[in-house]
């Protein structure tokens, strides 16, 4: 989050207020934004091109003699609007979509309140408002820019064209005014809506990761394990896990106290983590009890890592304590296979490969046998 330090002006303050977020944090608020445009486009844009063509009636009253030309506009415009929904299939991001019907709807708007007397004029308090409901949908300048930039232009010309030069300037004037007023709405909103973004994604890392070690909390690696298990069983691919747990931790603590109890957790995580492949993944499902989940992994290769994982925590040494401190880790080893229902099945098998770990002297792997496949009901 951005601090405001003393002495900063206005002006630097105003600046980091609408600086982008850090690293891949604006990509992903990027991608977050474009995907609520992609959800309201299918409903706003009906709804404002039905609106489009329901301002028929307003020319009607206006100059009755052009209201079946300006409805004709309105109808061809909108309908023109709608390949922002073909532009969906052939992958249009949500943002171009966004800024082709507002081009198109607040085109027809220009052009019909051009065509009906005095419209220019009368219609522009909806011209203006439109900006405004622009700005609350679309908050990101350069993509308001873009979809504001050719329905204004437009006026702009047909304005110069058709008004007396005191009507225009007034035009100009008043449009000219509302345009960054608008602006400044979609920067506020863009704003609000990325402090939203932060504290829904600190909320999110909180809940995701365990506070102390960092491993992933216990909720997380099992929703993301319960997926990677079903696309394994999917597409007949393995997947393996591994418990890891520190030997004697009991005895860390008493001897040694807590806080060097956490620092040995700290570390042991660490050095698993730097055994791992980048698609492995390892979260805290007790006191001092791990999960380490290996997607597209066979019984050799999760052996192999666990060994790595083991050899890696044995070479730690702790210098907090008052002399230097080492420990160990047991690990059971579980590959997925028909006779595993579910992932607290496989869970339990390896949580027996860890007891037999334990029970033969600790500091060592073992690997659950073969699970035997269950009688369906
Ligand atoms: P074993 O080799 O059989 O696993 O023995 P152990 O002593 O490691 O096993 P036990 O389950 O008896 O002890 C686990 C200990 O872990 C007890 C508990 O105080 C400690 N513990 C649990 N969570 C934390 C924590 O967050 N920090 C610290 N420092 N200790 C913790
Ligand atoms: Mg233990
Ligand atoms: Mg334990």
């Amino acid at each position: 989050m951005h601090t405001v330090e003393r002495g900063d002006s206005g002006l630097e303050e105003l600046q980091r207020l609408f600086q982008p977020l850090e690293g891949e944090l604006e990509q992903h608020f990027d991608a977050q934004v474009d995907a609520g445009l992609a959800q309201l486009l299918p409903v706003l844009g009906p709804v404002f091109g039905v609106f489009v063509i329901l301002f028929a009636a307003w020319d009607a009253w206006l100059d009755p003699e052009r209201a079946l030309l300006t409805v004709c506009v309105r109808i061809a415009m909108v309908l023109l609007g709608a390949l922002a929904y073909a532009g969906g299939r052939l992958r249009w991001n949500a943002a171009w979509r966004c800024a082709w019907l507002y081009a198109t709807h607040a085109g027809a708007m220009v052009i019909c309140a051009t065509l009906v007397a005095r419209g220019l004029v009368l219609a522009l308090p909806g011209l203006t408002g439109a900006l405004f409901l622009l700005a609350l949908i679309e908050p990101r300048p350069h993509r308001f820019l873009l979809a504001t930039l050719p329905s204004s232009m437009l006026l702009a010309l047909l304005a110069s064209l058709t008004l007396a030069p005191a009507m225009f300037l007034n035009t100009l004037l008043l449009y000219g005014l509302s345009w960054p007023l608008a602006f400044g709405v979609a920067l506020a909103n863009l704003h609000l809506r990325r402090r939203l973004f932060l504290a829904e994604q600190t909320v999110l890392d909180a809940v995701r990761h365990d506070s102390l070690t960092g491993a992933l909390s216990r909720a997380y690696v099992t929703e993301l394990a319960q997926h990677d298990l079903l696309l394994a069983r999917r597409h007949g691919r393995p997947l393996a896990v591994a418990i890891l747990d520190i030997d004697h931790f009991k005895r860390v603590n008493d001897t040694w106290g807590h806080a060097v109890g956490d620092q040995a957790l700290c570390a042991m995580v660490k050095a698993c983590k730097g055994s791992l492949r980048a698609s492995d993944y390892i979260g805290r499902i007790g006191g001092e009890e791990f999960v380490c989940v290996m997607p597209e992994t066979g019984a050799g290769d999760a052996l192999a890592c666990a060994e790595r994982m083991r050899t890696a925590v044995a070479a730690v040494t702790l210098a907090s304590a008052a002399e230097p401190l080492r420990f160990s880790i047991s690990a059971g080893v579980a590959v997925l296979d028909s006779g595993h229902a579910s992932w607290n099945d496989l869970l339990r098998e390896a949580d027996g490969a860890l007891y037999v770990a334990k029970e033969t002297g600790r500091n060592r792997t073992a690997l659950a046998p073969p699970a035997v496949p269950r009688a369906p009901g």
